[in-house]
């Protein structure tokens, strides 16, 4: 790849001149006007401010201004929501920030389509909100949904919470509009769902990370909005159970939406911490099925499973409050203030084999940080597991062994080190754990042909 080395010192503040005199005040800042929020997206791996946040407002601002960085040489990083969990939007010494704060807005939705264009600094939970007022379904949800932005959702393929029914981010992306690296505007708002006009440039840039252009506006599916949801959450004895229950969702739940398990641990931990009671013993296993149908449905595959002797327990959410409880422990933010330094490994492994994973997972972390907290939990209708681990007071894992144990085991199982988080700085190292030789050869190809310079998030995924 051919790299040119960064501007010097007075090349910078030039090119910074030129910067603020294209974007205005509101859309260049330096100096104490640098949000301390462009350090680190929520990894809170990052260091450094970059020199500056350049805050575009229209793609034609993207454009000029990463043309003039592309120019100097100058490294641009893009930053969406920050809510990452690879430390691919932190900025290195030197680094200019993109946000995409100000490219924000609804353009269009089209009912008869079925599709929503919107620009690609949107934060997900307007464009859901949005979607549900004109009786649609915005098909990308997540945790972070009050700032996380779509087109972070795209630049990292966000997987999520229903990706058991409607697939990661790139499965709802009809039409993506990016800017390359030298300022050329890539546009393909397309609408429809059948387009194989050569190379898919949109799947290219989903998942890339910021690495091959920063994306500007997308055209997303939406789906029906259900007329109705209901959840429960089933208790049950042993991972062979944890299967067979979801070989029975998956003939007998049409309207199924999400089949997340916690292991024991896991659960056992939040139940606690959250101050609730739903199982009196933790289960080794429990499972929230949630369905989007009324829970007539849910109750017969409840009853049909206690038959097939699957499940010890179940309760199937009577009010959308109690349905919230079970997502609470499932979504573990409790542990977050509880376990201070808490990281949150994410793999992919096929599903049968997550237990086996969960288990020699747990007693070679443990053997390597004996005390350390280690518990299970994810999309196991997706094959995606989290590994949360938090080390005994005054240990800190400088040499990053809990990620070389767990992506080691990763590698072993033939699974991917990251399901949806992304490589960004954080997993560089474990690449080669998931991808090929070849593979990632091919990867560099791309990143030189669509970013000769190297401007472009540099030192993130490759
Ligand atoms: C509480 C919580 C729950 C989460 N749950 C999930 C989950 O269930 N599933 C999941 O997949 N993730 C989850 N995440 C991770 C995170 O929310 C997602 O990765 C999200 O898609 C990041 O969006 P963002 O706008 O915050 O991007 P950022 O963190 O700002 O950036 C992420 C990456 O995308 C790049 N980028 C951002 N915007 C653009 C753009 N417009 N063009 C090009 N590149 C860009 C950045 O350079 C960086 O590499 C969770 C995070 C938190 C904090």
């Amino acid at each position: 790849m051919t790299r040119q080395e960064p501007p010097a010192p007075e090349g910078v503040t030039a090119l910074l001149d030129r910067l603020a005199e294209l974007l205005g005040p509101q859309g260049c800042l330096t100096g104490d006007r640098i949000p301390e929020g462009a350090r680190s997206d929520a990894s809170r791996s990052g260091r450094n401010l970059p020199l500056a946040v350049l805050r575009p407002a229209t793609v034609e601002q993207v454009s000029r201004a990463l043309a003039l960085c592309h120019a100097a040489g100058q490294p641009v990083v893009p930053q969406g929501g920050m809510t990452g969990l690879a430390g691919g939007a932190n900025p290195r010494t030197g680094d200019i920030a993109l946000s995409l704060q100000r490219l924000t807005g609804i353009e269009e939705i089209d009912p008869e389509a079925a599709t929503m264009t919107l620009k690609a600094g949107t934060v997900l939970q307007s464009a859901q909100e949005a979607a549900a007022a004109a009786g649609f379904l915005f098909p990308v949800d997540l945790g972070a949904r009050g700032s996380c932005t779509v087109g972070g959702n795209i630049a990292t393929n966000a997987g999520g919470l229903r990706v058991i029914r409607d697939g990661m981010t790139r499965d709802n992306l009809l039409g993506l509009e990016a800017v390359l690296a030298d300022g050329t505007v890539l546009s393909n708002l397309g609408k429809t769902v059948k387009n194989n006009t050569g190379y898919d440039l949109r799947h290219l840039l989903a998942g890339s990370e910021g690495t091959l252009g920063v994306i500007t506006r997308a055209v997303f599916r939406l789906r029906p909005l259900p007329r109705a949801r209901s959840t429960a959450l089933c208790a049950l004895g042993n991972y062979a159970d944890v299967l067979a229950l979801l070989a029975l969702a998956r003939t007998d739940l049409p309207g199924l939406s999400a089949f997340e398990a916690m292991w024991q641990d896991y659960f056992a931990l939040n139940q606690r911490l959250a101050g609730l009671r739903l199982f009196a013993e933790p289960p080794p296993f429990a499972v929230i099925v949630e369905v989007q149908s009324d829970t007539i449905a849910l109750q017969g595959f409840l009853e049909r499973a206690f038959d097939e002797g699957l499940i010890a327990d179940a309760l199937l959410a009577q009010t959308e409050s109690q349905a919230q409880d079970f997502w609470t422990l499932r979504d573990g933010h409790a542990m977050d203030n509880h376990l201070p330094g808490l990281i949150n490994l994410d793999v992919s492994i096929s599903v049968g084999r997550l237990d086996d994973f969960a288990r020699a997972c747990r007693s070679a972390l443990l053997a390597r940080f004996p005390g350390a907290h280690v518990s299970f939990f994810g999309h196991v209708g997706d094959s995606n597991l989290h590994v949360a681990v938090a080390f005994p007071d005054g240990v800190e894992d400088k040499d990053h062994a809990a990620d070389d144990i767990a992506y080691g085991l990763v590698r072993d199982l033939g699974g991917s080190i990251s399901a949806e988080h992304g490589i960004g700085t954080l997993k560089r190292a474990w690449l080669g754990h998931s991808r090929s030789p070849a593979e990632i050869a091919a990867m560099r190809a791309i990143k030189t042909a669509l970013d000769d310079r190297g401007i472009l998030n540099p030192g993130k995924v490759l």
